[in-house]
């Protein structure tokens, strides 16, 4: 049996370490899976961190949920190597992206087919271990799609970057209908939300980043306009373009992010938030009624949708975006450009 390699988190808050492992037998549905790519993901540093920072100095402890060392990486697309008794369909050899929001298959949200919003999950690279490695075991062979014809780059990633802006921009699809929408943070899930949003809507988005080269980025890639959040006159300029918005994806989930984005909404708006960045959001309670406003959050999104997403990816119809491919031995420092804001697009760690 080949050698398990992972590029380990050892200790919270310490740089990464390879460590090196027998490789596991898939037994029963089990499959072990090859990495070719592992997308290096935001919520990768929270892991990390082992807290989510909730503002006004508060932290979520998230330290229990994992044995050390663990394996970070959720975003993965490798080749079936082997494959347990029970692994029906599973044919080794077989490339595959591998659904990593993996529930516990029992309780109401995993019967609702939910299993991104399991509270007993397995999800890999969170509670289980992921793909910032040589091998990753997966459960059961119904996590695993086909992604040919697209990259094994483009792939891994669509698994939570792209089902991510996917699940968002469905849940404001029919808003989408009466004016642009407008997409807050041009990250890594940002720049696919932008490639989504000109798939699935009629008009090209707007979109608002507090750095140039992400707005310069985005516009080349097709948003109609880009604005400065941290410019005091972008929430006037916002309207006067707009008139106020109906839809947007809040892809950082930050106080400002937040105050900005609710900010431009019109009448009967929605903002979707998936960003984690944190702080401490507050609004004035009167404007949620005469705003009609909505503020609703997702988490990545469903086995479902991921098959839907994959095949809206296969039509050709989207766009890869800008991904920067490093070796496995590099994920310490693709972490290190992340935090940094130092990276447009994705990055993606490759065997
Ligand atoms: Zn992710
Ligand atoms: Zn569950």
């Amino acid at each position: 049996m080949s050698p398990w390699r992972r590029q380990s988190l050892v200790a919270y808050g310490q740089p990464l370490c390879e460590t090196i492992a027998a490789c596991p037998t898939p037994r029963g549905s089990e499959v072990l899976v090859r990495v070719a790519c592992c997308g290096v993901c935001h919520s990768d540093l929270h892991v990390q961190d082992g807290y989510f920072a909730l503002g006004a100095g508060k932290q979520l402890d998230i330290t229990k949920d994992r044995a050390l060392p663990f394996t970070l990486g959720h975003e993965i697309a490798g080749t079936i190597e082997a494959v347990g008794e029970q692994a029906g369909g599973a044919v080794i050899g077989r490339r595959v992206a591998v659904y990593p929001w993996i529930g516990c298959g029992a309780c109401p949200a995993c019967r609702a087919g939910n299993e991104n919003m399991c509270s007993a999950n397995h999800h890999l690279g969170v509670i289980a271990d992921g793909g910032y490695a040589s091998h990753v075991l997966v459960p059961h062979p119904r996590y695993l799609l086909d992604y040919a014809p697209l990259s094994p780059a483009f792939a891994g990633p669509l698994m939570c970057s792209g089902l991510t802006a996917y699940a968002a921009l469905k849940r404001i699809a029919d808003r989408a209908e009466r004016g642009p929408v407008l997409l807050v943070g041009l990250g890594g899930v940002g720049m696919m939300g932008l490639a989504l949003a000109r798939a699935l809507f009629a008009e090209p988005p707007i979109v608002a980043d507090i750095d140039a080269g992400k707005r310069q980025a985005a516009l080349a890639a097709g948003a109609a306009r880009a604005f400065d959040p941290s410019d005091p006159q972008a929430r006037r300029a916002v309207m006067a373009v707009t008139g106020g918005v109906l839809a947007a994806c809040d892809f950082v989930g930050s106080d400002k992010s937040l105050q900005f984005t609710t900010g431009v909404l019109a009448r009967g708006g929605k903002v979707v938030v998936t960003g984690l960045l944190g702080g401490n959001f507050s609004i004035a309670a009167a404007m949620i009624a005469i705003k009609a406003m909505t503020i609703e959050g997702t988490l990545t999104g469903s086995l479902a949708q991921a098959h839907e997403l994959l095949d809206l990816a296969r039509s050709a119809k989207i766009t890869p975006i800008p991904t920067r491919e490093r070796p496995f031995e590099e994920a310490q420092a693709a972490l290190d450009d992340l935090r940094a804001g130092r990276v447009v697009g994705r990055t993606v760690l490759s065997a």
